[in-house]
């Protein structure tokens, strides 16, 4: 059966995602802020709303994919979106937003009598424009059960992570590893330079050792051994650094707020918030690695 959604945020991600349900038979009716964005959705197929309300009105499910959790909570509230809604919609926020956002949002949609679940993205513009997606999800099994189809129409997985919040959990944990983890190879192979190393031998020994992991062998902040790195094309992203500060600004909240201690999470937090306002505004989050070169004394 094909559902009807009102899919309110278009921009790098909504837009292609909103367009792959089209693509799948669904009814889809979109709203954004920006008219450019808006026209478009529409050209791929999606139904113009005047306002996210009506996005809303008579639709099954409501997605979002907005840029932060205020934005969110106060489409929710302030700006009617719930109260827009027929009785028992369901809210599927796709946006990457704080964990304590998330579970306020889950709150407000229960509270004016609808269902929800957080379900962020991984897989960057290209895995929205080719529907291959990774979807994390918190909420029930009643609700994740019948977003599925949608997220299947627009991603190649989706993972039931548990209960409210834990779609934004489990993308921030990872996250967190990744923006370690390429902090850890960058200064790994800075190491190598000032030892003489040569980063192919480095390559060599850590991706088939111990040291092997995704920052390494996928996207690997040296030129050379991957070939389709960002670090081959000069660091054009890629994932760009500014998302990569964004997430994990919001891991440092979580581990703030759940008063984990976690150093590494927190400095790299530190370090890529720099980064990215600074030279790495428009490059891959692999570019830190110029960074940390430069500091170096060598
Ligand atoms: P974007 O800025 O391109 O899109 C957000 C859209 O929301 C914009 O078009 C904006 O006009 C619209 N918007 C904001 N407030 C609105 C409102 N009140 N009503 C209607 N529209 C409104 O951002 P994006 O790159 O599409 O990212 C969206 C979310 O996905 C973010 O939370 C981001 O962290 C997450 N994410 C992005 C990527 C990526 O590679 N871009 C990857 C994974 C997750």
């Amino acid at each position: 059966v094909n559902t009807v959604v009102g899919f309110v945020g278009l921009g790098h991600m909504g837009g292609p995602m909103a367009a792959n349900l089209v693509k799948a038979g669904h009814r889809v009716r979109g709203y954004d802020l920006s008219a450019a964005s808006l026209a478009a959705a529409v050209a791929a197929g999606v139904e113009p709303a005047a306002s996210a309300a009506e996005a809303a009105a008579g639709a099954d499910v409501v997605i979002t994919m907005l840029p932060a959790g205020r934005h969110v909570l106060a489409l929710y509230q302030d700006e009617g979106l719930l109260a827009a809604a027929k009785p028992g919609t369901l809210f599927v926020d796709c946006s990457t937003i704080d964990v304590a956002d998330a579970r306020a949002a889950h709150d407000a949609a229960a509270r004016a009598g609808h269902r929800a679940l957080d379900a962020p993205v991984s897989g960057g513009v290209m895995g929205a424009e080719a529907a291959t997606l990774t979807f994390m999800a918190g909420g029930g099994e009643a609700e994740f059960a019948q977003a599925e189809p949608l997220l299947s129409a627009m991603g190649k997985k989706a993972v039931h992570c548990g209960a409210a919040g834990s779609g934004q959990a489990a993308k921030i944990c990872n996250n967190m590893i990744l923006g370690i983890s390429m902090i850890a190879v960058s200064e790994a192979f800075v190491l190598g330079e000032s030892l003489g190393l040569s980063h192919q031998a480095l390559y060599d020994v850590a991706s088939t050792a111990s040291g092997q992991c995704w920052a390494l062998t996928v996207n690997c902040p040296v030129p050379g051994p991957v070939p389709g790195s960002p670090a081959g094309r000069d660091y054009r992203p890629g994932f760009a650094a500014p998302l990569m500060a964004k997430d994990l600004g919001l891991a440092a909240n979580a581990l703030r707020a759940g008063g984990v201690h976690a150093e590494l999470g927190l400095r790299a937090a530190e370090l890529y918030a720099e980064f990215a306002e600074g030279p790495g505004a428009a490059e891959d989050f692999s570019g830190i690695i110029r960074t940390i070169r430069d500091r170096s004394t060598q």
